[in-house]
């Protein structure tokens, strides 16, 4: 048996990438069609946490809780 466990990336949720965020940079006006000129919107990236891989290895840590 392997030792090391496989964990789902808490981060991506084993999406393996961070989804795109848009974010308005102004209060939400909701009421006129230039709200999309104040949002930003970041493109996927690869997670950080788990390298794009969409798990983590839990090495064996000192002691077990
Ligand atoms: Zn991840």
């Amino acid at each position: 048996m392997p030792e090391t466990n496989r964990r789902p990336c808490p981060t991506c949720q084993g999406n393996k990438i961070i989804e795109g965020i848009c974010e308005a940079s102004s209060e939400w006006r909701g009421t006129s069609e230039d709200e999309k000129n104040d949002t930003q919107c970041t493109p996927d990236q690869e997670c950080p946490t788990c390298h794009g891989t969409g798990y983590v290895e839990e090495s064996c840590g000192p002691g077990r809780k």
